[in-house]
């Protein structure tokens, strides 16, 4: 067992640590207030070539593999205190960069990835319905084959990036009777006829990440926006919800050793009465149990990661990742509040966001309690 990182990625953590503190820090609690993307900071990130981690070279990515990808995303939601800028990138190069470089059309590929890895075109993925969560093959969304391609018609909810995006990765019904089996794939470009994008919502975290709601009518889109064949659209979210689950939930693993380094530091030098808060017991052991609680999700992240690199079997690995790593991050900003006391719900400390921002990873990219049914089955149940 290996548990060392080689040179180069040990260069990458540290460029990228190192980027994000320098680069990105700026105004996150006014942008957070205001639910502001952050377009300036999103072109800094091209430049770095964090939009294109994970792409090969040929269409602008760097080519890294899971574990790099997951290494390099971790230190960005490290350096980054805008984790709502971090998810957005981490949706566009999952939910939308990796189904396109994997099942695009050649022509489609070379159009839209490099402009992907550059920044000027920025990823969505639109599966939810308001109907059809958990289970996405209750989906009403349609499309229709004709002569010119496929016509669209429906609507999809909460699409992360929608209000942005310059291409969508669209989940809708080519052969409804069929379930999950008849759930096909395609790439839909923003300024299509018929495509219409809804207002921002206000959320409780992730504020500068834009989602909103978006409209299809009688939405022409050519025959080589399908991603891979007809019905294949359930394998192509499983695969893309592996990397997700994993590389998406590093940028979490991330912002915890930020929320710890930060308690720890205000529990050595915050004093009451002569004594530092955390030279008392229940103060240094709720440390201790953040930092356990970190390391376990880290090391699962890892492992997972390593096993999708060796092309093994890893579905179960990849749930418990992203249960251990979005549980750990609501539980320990509960207790980084708790230990900054009334400080903890100040807006400048950014423990009330580390909160709101952790909130939705138990329900994004698949609920906690999906991830369990997923893991149940292995054990036979
Ligand atoms: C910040 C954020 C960003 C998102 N971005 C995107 C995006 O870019 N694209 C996109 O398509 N979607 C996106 N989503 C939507 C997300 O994928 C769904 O919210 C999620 O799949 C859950 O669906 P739902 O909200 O409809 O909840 P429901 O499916 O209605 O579930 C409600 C509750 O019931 C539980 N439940 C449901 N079914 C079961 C079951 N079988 N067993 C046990 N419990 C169950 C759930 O766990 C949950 O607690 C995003 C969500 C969030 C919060």
């Amino acid at each position: 067992m290996d548990f060392g990182w080689s040179q180069t990625q040990r260069q990458l953590f540290d460029d990228i640590l190192r980027f994000a503190r320098t680069n990105l820090n700026g105004d996150v609690v006014a942008r957070d207030r205001n639910h502001e993307f952050g377009r300036k900071q999103w072109e800094r990130c091209a430049e770095m070539g964090l939009l294109g981690l994970p792409l090969p070279k040929e269409f602008g990515g760097l080519e890294l593999d899971h574990l790099s990808v997951a290494l390099g995303l971790e230190a960005l939601g490290q350096g980054c205190e805008d984790t709502g800028l971090v998810f957005s990138i981490a949706s566009h190069l999952f939910a939308a960069a990796v189904p396109i470089w994997k099942h695009g059309s050649a022509r489609i590929k070379s159009t839209i990835l490099p402009r992907m890895s550059s920044g000027a075109c920025i990823g969505a993925n639109a599966v939810t319905e308001a109907g059809a969560g958990s289970d996405p093959s209750g989906m009403k969304c349609r499309a229709e084959k004709v002569a010119q391609g496929y016509v669209l018609n429906g609507e999809k909810s909460f699409v992360t990036n929608g209000p942005v995006a310059g291409a969508v990765v669209v989940f809708a019904m080519t052969n409804p009777a069929f379930g999950h089996l008849g759930m096909s794939a395609f790439v839909v470009e923003a300024g299509t006829k018929g495509l219409t994008i809804g207002s921002p919502f206000e959320k409780i975290g992730l504020r500068t990440s834009p989602t909103s709601s978006i409209y299809f009518e009688d939405c022409l889109v050519p025959e080589d926006h399908l991603l891979g064949e007809e019905g294949q659209g359930a394998t192509i979210l499983k695969e893309s919800m592996f990397w997700e689950r994993t590389c998406e939930f590093a940028t979490w693993v991330g912002s915890m050793q930020r929320q710890l380094d930060r308690t720890v530091e205000y529990a050595r030098t915050r004093k009451q009465g002569r004594k530092s808060i955390g030279t008392h017991q229940a103060v240094a052991h709720e440390l201790v149990d953040m930092s356990i609680r970190l390391e376990a999700a880290r090391l699962l992240l890892y492992r997972a990661c390593w096993l999708l690199d060796q092309q093994q079997p890893a579905e179960k690995e990849v749930c418990m990742a992203k249960i251990a790593i979005s549980e750990a991050s609501i539980r320990s900003s509960l207790a980084a509040i708790q230990i900054h006391g009334a400080n903890g719900v100040v807006t400048e400390y950014e423990m009330e966001r580390f909160l709101r921002d952790a909130v939705p990873s138990t329900i994004t990219s698949g609920t906690s309690e999906v991830q369990r049914n997923i893991i149940s089955s292995y054990l036979g149940l």
